[in-house]
């Protein structure tokens, strides 16, 4: 492939198989058009091997296959991001279409209308009532079937943006629906605090163990941490990370809590499920602070007390403001 021409390419194998220059459509093009992903070049000659025309919504089953395959997080936001676009974009052109059928029912049936004020008799006036009824008819199928669209789209939207809110290896919340939720409570002036957790020498658990015990000892974390911490909420902030929003100002009581689930944690017997061999500790440590400013000071105040947590030697839980005083305590 020539460089320099995919782009064009990908636009004209887009409109050759008439399909929109959406986000997500040219990265389905691009991706296959270089070969760059194994699932979309199988799924997409298998459609065109047996004559299958590639629709929207083949393509966007195939961007999710694709999705599933990737382990790359940062594809699977994307691609996310991009099915709520579609779908966005997809329901916007059907309100416009079902108003556009709205609007000329309205024109066919005034211009009827006008037919039989003008006077139309006998044969004439009956054709004319028939081409209202008939094309109330057509109108009321017309909108069944846009209601059975909007319906599904409204459906795939849903779960497209459940999707985009929920972490997929722990089933937490992700980052970015936290972001909407302090935004929430921000406006709404509720007085909170917050407690960033993060793993201690994690690394040391992929390294020893390799990578899919260390998921599943992040799935772990995160129910651990969702159970002892309810009803307060916990969602995975990134890699080894959590994030805890407590509704309360009182920073001392969230960390009295998440001392407690860190030693609960700590204390449990763990074993490798392969082997039963038996696993070291999952301890964890973390920074606690109150929202007096604003989120974003609140979350720097957390973040600077769990580094100095780490710096004091791990496995336990400070709070902003105490944290420049303690040097070493458990
Ligand atoms: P510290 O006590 O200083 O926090 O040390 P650490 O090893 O926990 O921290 P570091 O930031 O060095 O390493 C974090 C590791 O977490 C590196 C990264 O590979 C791993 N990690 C991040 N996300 C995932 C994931 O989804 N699954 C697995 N298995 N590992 C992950
Ligand atoms: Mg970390
Ligand atoms: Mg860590």
């Amino acid at each position: 492939m020539k460089q320099g021409s995919i782009g064009r390419e990908v636009l004209d194998f887009l409109a050759g198989n008439l399909l929109d220059p959406t986000p997500l459509n040219y990265r389905f093009g691009y991706l296959y058009l270089t070969r760059m992903s194994k699932v979309i070049v199988e799924e997409t000659d298998f459609n065109i091997e047996n004559g299958l025309r590639l629709r929207q919504d083949t393509i966007i089953e195939i961007m999710g296959k694709h999705v599933e395959a990737s382990d790359d997080p940062a594809e699977r936001l994307a691609a996310r991001e991009e099915a709520v676009d579609v779908y966005l974009s997809a329901a916007g052109e059907l309100a416009r279409e079902t108003q556009q059928q709205a609007d000329d029912l309205g024109i066919d049936i005034a211009e009827e209308s006008q037919t039989i004020r003008d006077g139309a008799q006998g044969d004439d006036l009956k054709a004319a009532i028939r081409r209202i009824l008939d094309r109330a008819a057509e109108a009321e199928r017309e909108l069944a079937d846009s209601s059975t669209r909007i319906e599904r789209l409204q459906r795939d939207l849903d779960e497209a943006r459940n999707k985009a809110l929920v972490d997929e290896l722990t089933g937490i919340p992700n980052r970015r629906a936290t972001r909407a939720k302090l935004k929430h409570l921000e406006v709404d002036k509720v007085r909170f605090s917050l407690a960033i957790i993060d793993i201690d020498h994690f690394k040391a658990i992929n390294d020893t163990y390799g990578h899919p015990v260390g998921d599943r000892a992040l799935k772990l974390v995160a129910n651990a941490l969702t159970e002892s911490l309810a009803p307060w909420s916990v969602v995975r902030w990134g890699g080894e990370e959590f994030l805890v929003i407590a509704e309360t100002p009182d920073a001392a009581k969230l960390a009295d809590k998440v001392r407690e689930a860190k030693d609960e944690l700590a204390g449990r017997k763990l074993k490798l499920r392969e082997t039963d061999e038996p696993m070291g500790a999952i301890t964890f440590s973390a920074g606690v602070a109150a929202n007096i400013s604003s989120t974003d000071e609140t979350l720097k105040q957390a973040d600077r007390a769990l580094y100095d947590a780490k710096k004091a030697g791990r496995n336990q839980v400070l709070v902003a403001q105490e944290s420049e005083q303690v040097t070493a305590a458990a």
